[in-house]
Formats: structure tokens, C-alpha cells, sequence
């Protein structure tokens, strides 16, 4: 199953796909991408565990996710696969580690709460 252009699909770890068909949106400070929008939603209906979303663009080339929406789906869900579908159904597969290497995560919060 591929994500219809320009909207994101979370793959759970049951291999069950949750599908999120978003429009994108225009790139200002006020908006959300559509693959932040969908782990957001996933997590917000009780979803815990993914093993890859998956964005699909009507752009020729791969559209890898912006700083923000890197850093919210390391955080949310960990190294997972990020997929790039473009619009020649052509697709790209990347690990969220590949993408945010040395991310600050959950688990710096943890290390320096236990310090104090
Ligand atoms: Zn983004």
C-alpha cells in the first residue's frame, strides 16, 4: 500500500498499515507537514508502536522530511523507516537514524532527570 501523493502513512509494528491521507501543507511556521500530522494522530488514537511511515509527493525527486518533522518522529518513534514515494511510484527507503544522527531523544531527558 502506498500513500497517496503528497499525504503520509504510518505503518505499524503489526505490519498493519494506520492510513492517514493528508494534504500537504505550504511550508510556514504555522502549518504541520503531513508526516508530523499523522504520527501525531496515530499516537492521539493510542497507536504505540511503528515500523516505518511512509510519504508519497507528486515531485519527480524524493521528499525527505523537514528538521522538525525528523526530529518529532525519532522522538515519537524511534528509528524507524522513513519511506519516499515520488511521483513515478518510484520509492526510497532511509532509517530515521540515517536522517537524525546523534538526535536528542526521550532518553536525555531521562538521563538528566536522574542526575538530579
Ligand atoms: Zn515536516
Amino acid at each position: 500500500m502506498l500513500p497517496t501523493p503528497n499525504s503520509a502513512l504510518v505503518l505499524r509494528s503489526s505490519r498493519k498499515a494506520v492510513k492517514f491521507l493528508l494534504d500537504a501543507t505550504s511550508k510556514t511556521a504555522l502549518t504541520a507537514c503531513a508526516e508530523r500530522t499523522a504520527i501525531f494522530k496515530a499516537i492521539s488514537e493510542g497507536h504505540k508502536h511503528f515500523k516505518a511511515i511512509a510519504v508519497s509527493s507528486d515531485d519527480s525527486g524524493f521528499t525527505p522530511p523537514c528538521g522538525a518533522c525528523r526530529q518529532v518522529l525519532i522522538d515519537l518513534a524511534g528509528n524507524i523507516d522513513f519511506i519516499m514515494v515520488n511521483a513515478k511510484q518510484q520509492v526510497k527507503i532511509i532509517p530515521l537514524k540515517v536522517l537524525v544522527p546523534f538526535a536528542f531523544t526521550n532518553k536525555n531527558l531521562q538521563r538528566s532527570k536522574k542526575k538530579k
